[in-house]
């Protein structure tokens, strides 16, 4: 494959499916995209491409800010939003040779696991939708993509794109690329960069990759895992080098490595808290599987213990919504995106700006969010929830063998409960049919339990992944088992991730 044979496929995936997908929301000009493939395939030709990416199309999420395309986050605040400025991973991404394929289709600033709180419409699964007959394409059943970065995980899935990125705040990555059958990979909090990721919840939102392998995943992960002064949270490079070296530290014993087989000496452990009531018995099916299939390749697996696993979606909602309230302060009409027209005496600019350019969501969270920072409830929600969110790391810190460079924990290599990733299911089914989570169908309390296996990793800013693992014996739909490593071991995820695939 060239980069011009390759973006033919991409364009041709387009043209004909995403009209029935809405997975990109923006698609860049077809003869740019085919003049830069045209240089990138020179490049290799010449033997000098700029990258292992040189040529690929990328497709970005819309709340990445590029100077080419709209930045909306699919919201009707910003609508017509142009940004002046480009993102540090998109950039750097272009800097390696990638082309921009098109801006994805998300929730309404982040906040939605289905994709159906957007602007710019729902977007479809294209499980079910891609293959199906051209006479069908209309009336094929829809399924939820995931969200919130649904329609870079639909993109992906169904080839209009390479690889694409989306944000994590609390498995906006992880989850779709469950429902959409493929890799989705968010690494520890502050490895890549936010600058010009428009603002979620900022203690916990990272950049996330949607790949069709882990291989894929590690490459992009590579390209755009780099310090950036503009991001005071990412790290620097003293503070990559420093969590380095505690991590390989512990070294591996003689005779694990001697075996041959890949994760010889390698301790994995299963969360006994997530096998809950509400998991199907496919997925616990396919939990079991992933457990033999880790074994197989010379894991260790044990049970293990995050006690608090059941307060992690109540701390998050709390945490992340009174973030967003905070954030979301900035769309006040004046500075930048959409202006009420709206001209009475009685009620502010302010007032109507964002009554009529929030969604019913993001409107719902802001009210959330301000009520937990009130005075009032101040202690008893917001504290309450950041103490909850340390012991939460403190329950990962407890059970990794490998130190936390961040928090300091002391690494227990030689204990033989402590483990070096864990295996978890990502969703507690596969996805789910649109109508029944469109509109009034959907709860918001039952909606917010959609994220109840991948919000410890986001609280403790751990790395994880969501590896696409079979379909569901029941209904066909794929499904992903998730792997979490200790903060800043990555590779620890993609070796056990490798062998997950
Ligand atoms: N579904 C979660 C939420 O709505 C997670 C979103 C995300 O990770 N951006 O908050």
């Amino acid at each position: 494959h060239t980069p011009v044979t390759a973006a033919a496929t991409s364009l041709e995936q387009i043209s004909k499916y995403n009209k029935y997908l809405n997975a990109f929301v923006d698609v860049a000009d077809y003869d740019v995209i085919r003049s830069q493939a045209e240089d990138a395939t020179r490049r290799w030709e010449k033997g000098q491409p700029k990258s292992p990416l040189d040529g690929t199309i990328i497709g970005y999420k819309m709340n990445f800010c590029t100077e080419e395309l709209r930045s909306t986050c699919s919201s009707s605040m910003l609508e017509n939003f142009q940004a002046p400025y480009t993102a540090t991973a998109v950039e750097l991404l272009r800097q390696a040779g990638a082309i921009t394929g098109g801006k994805a289709n998300m929730d309404e600033f982040g906040m939605g696991s289905h994709n159906v709180f957007s602007a710019a419409g729902v977007t479809r699964n294209p499980f079910g939708i891609v293959n199906c007959p051209t006479e069908e394409l209309d009336t094929a059943e829809g399924r939820s993509p995931g969200g919130s970065s649904g329609g870079s995980a639909a993109a992906v899935a169904s080839n209009m794109c390479f690889a694409a990125l989306g944000s994590d705040t609390g498995g906006s990555v992880r989850l779709p690329a469950s429902y959409c059958g493929v890799v989705g990979f968010k690494p520890s909090y502050g490895r890549i960069s936010r600058w010009g990721l428009v603002a979620y919840a900022s203690s916990l939102d990272t950049v996330g990759t949607l790949t069709k392998t882990v291989n894929d995943a590690e490459i992009v992960y590579n390209l755009i895992s780099k310090e950036d002064p503009k991001d005071s949270t990412c790290l620097t490079q003293r503070q990559r080098d420093h969590i380095a070296q505690g991590i390989t530290s512990v070294e591996q014993s003689e005779e694990s490595r001697n075996t041959g087989k890949p994760l010889s000496g390698v301790r994995i452990g299963v969360p006994q808290e997530f096998n809950i009531e509400e998991l199907s018995p496919s997925t616990k099916s396919l939990w079991r599987k992933g457990i033999l299939a880790l074994k197989d390749a010379g894991a260790t697996v044990v049970p293990i213990s995050i006690p608090n696993t059941r307060l992690a979606v109540g701390a998050y909602l709390t945490l992340a919504t009174a973030e967003a309230s905070s954030n979301l302060q900035r769309y006040d009409g004046i500075r930048y995106g959409h202006q009420s027209d709206e001209k009475d005496e009685k009620d502010s600019l302010y007032y109507h700006t964002r009554s009529e350019g929030f969604g019913k969501e993001v409107r719902r969270r802001i009210l959330l969010g301000t009520y937990v920072l009130t005075s009032g409830s101040f202690d008893n929600f917001f504290l309450r929830a950041q103490k909850i969110r340390q012991t939460i790391r403190k329950d990962f810190d407890n059970v990794f063998a490998r130190p936390n460079m961040i928090t300091g924990s002391l690494p227990g290599e030689d204990d033989p409960e402590r483990v070096h990733a864990l295996l978890a299911p990502v969703a507690v089914t596969t996805a789910p049919k649109l109508e029944d989570v469109l509109g009034d169908h959907i709860d918001p309390i039952n909606a917010y339990m959609d994220d109840i296996f991948t919000i410890p990793a986001s609280l403790a800013g751990l790395p994880a992944m969501s590896v696409p693992f079979g379909n569901c014996a029941n209904d066909g739909f794929p499904m992903g088992l998730q792997v979490i490593g200790q903060y800043g071991d990555e590779e620890m995820v993609f070796k056990v991730g490798r062998v997950v695939e």
